[in-house]
């Protein structure tokens, strides 16, 4: 599919059937962040759209650009609200009643629920209800990291389309279409994940921001509990607005998210070998937190941060969050060197 790095063979076939306008009424995009389903959403809906009827969308037509700048009146992404909480109820009955009108332009009404996973259940019931009978033009899109959080009777009526870790040359080849240098480099860095392949590969101050992200959960492990607990404190009062809540969530997850590829890593030294790295260029790391902490305290550091990553969005105590995280996590004197 046009402009999507890897998953040639459950895309090809997709985007195929949807040049014809054969397509599910619900489809659930599965895997992990950065691997291009939400690009292959925006795609999915192009090709439903496109004016030369062509998979992927031609990118150039007028229905493709307005998809593309999200103009579009029978395409509508619907992502996480902002504060502590998921797409709320009152999104979700929008999302419904935009479903059940017929599309203005296009064949379909297509609506892509960014972060599916993150939606409290009584607001998935809400979701389920209108899956129930949709209308023949409506098309849903769930795109999740965690299939698990959604309901099973939601599950059950998304066709699954599951995104897989894209093998190093396929991204370097996709950079190397998008123009970029040092494709193969970038490429192997991001394990997999065509968006930070792309992330690191267009911005220095992406590079610096991970960098630092990494610093700070080294010295985390390096220092003792009063400086973890200062940091567990700072990074609760982070600037006093009304978008507070938004901010400091925003903040922890980017460090969760990044610290859990780190942990996974480490946890994988814990018993062994670190076979395919999710950070290669911190393997060295890894395994000193692997030889320095016993592996009972890795895995559970590393189960505790996918479970706080989960909680992130419903809780209402990111102190006793954070503060629970630097008490479990282990104690390495030499990983910050
Ligand atoms: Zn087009």
């Amino acid at each position: 599919m046009r402009g999507v790095i890897g998953q040639g063979r459950i895309l090809g076939p997709l985007g195929e059937r949807a040049v014809r306008g054969e397509v599910a009424h619900a489809l659930g995009f599965y895997g992990p962040r950065s691997v291009g389903k939400r690009t292959a959403a925006l795609r999915l809906a192009q090709t439903l759209a496109c004016e030369r009827e062509m998979a992927g969308g031609c990118g150039t037509c007028l229905s493709c650009r307005k998809i593309e700048r999200g103009t579009h009146p029978d395409v509508r992404m619907v992502t996480r609200s902002f504060g502590n909480r998921g797409v709320t109820i009152e999104q979700v009955r929008e999302l419904a009643s935009d479903l059940a009108l017929r599309p203005l332009e296009g064949r379909k009404r297509v609506v892509i629920i960014d972060d599916a996973g993150g939606i409290e259940e009584i607001v998935q019931d809400v979701l389920l209800r209108n899956l129930e009978e949709p209308p023949s033009h409506a098309v849903l899109i769930l795109l999740t990291t965690t299939p698990s959080s959604l309901l099973g009777t939601i599950r059950s009526r998304a066709q699954p389309i599951t995104f897989r870790l894209v093998p190093a040359d396929e991204i370097a080849a996709g950079l190397v279409a998008r123009g970029i240098p040092d494709a193969e480099r970038y490429a192997a860095a991001a394990a997999g994940l065509p968006g930070v392949a792309i992330d690191l590969a267009t911005g220095e101050s992406a590079r610096a921001d991970r960098a630092k992200i990494e610093a700070e959960l080294y010295g985390l492990i390096s220092s003792g509990l009063t400086a973890r607990f200062s940091w567990a404190a700072d990074m609760n009062e982070l600037p006093d607005d009304k978008d507070h809540d938004r901010l400091r969530t925003r903040e922890i997850r980017r460090r969760f998210d990044d610290w859990s590829e780190l942990l996974r890593d480490a946890a994988v030294a814990a018993r062994g070998d670190l076979v395919r790295p999710r950070r290669p260029e911190r393997a060295a790391q890894s395994m000193k937190i692997a030889a320095g902490a016993s592996p009972t305290e890795i895995l559970g550091i590393a189960a505790l941060v996918e479970r706080l990553r989960r909680d992130l969005a419903y809780t209402a105590n990111a102190r006793a969050m954070l503060e629970l995280f630097v008490l479990r996590l282990p104690h390495v004197a030499a990983v910050a060197a």
